[in-house]
């Protein structure tokens, strides 16, 4: 990642969670259907939508793989061969493991964040 954009992100990261907290987001209703239906995608408290998608999600492969092997990874059989299924995993919506992915890994797939 730039240094410029680790910078703001380091700057600003309690406001960018803060911004993308559910309950602070889902005014913005053509974003996300669970906006719409204010309906969280996992039932948690303090939901946050920063990560959306999974920065630990391993495309590089076929069927997918969770570059920190949660154990709530599961695969599925999607009729043409298996694909992980992250519906059971909330890490990426956690505020403290948004601040762990966001200070520490910069996207650098090399370094992982246990969970
Ligand atoms: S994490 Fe994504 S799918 Fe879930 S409520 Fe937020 S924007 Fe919608
Ligand atoms: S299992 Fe969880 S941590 Fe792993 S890729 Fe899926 S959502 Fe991300």
């Amino acid at each position: 990642m730039h240094e410029l954009a680790k910078n703001i992100i380091t700057e600003r990261i309690d406001e960018l969670i803060k911004e993308w907290n559910f309950e602070n987001r889902k005014s913005n209703a053509d974003e996300c259907i669970c906006y719409q239906q204010g309906k969280k995608c996992h039932d948690i408290k303090n939901l946050n939508c920063f990560f959306c998608y999974c920065p630990n999600y391993d495309t590089s492969v076929k069927e997918g793989r969770c570059f920190i092997n949660s154990p709530k990874a599961k695969y599925i059989d999607n009729h043409n061969g298996k694909i992980l299924d992250c519906s059971d995993c909330d890490f990426p919506h956690k505020p403290e493991n948004i601040k762990k992915l966001l200070t520490r890994r910069f996207y650098n797939f090399t370094a992982c964040i246990k969970q």
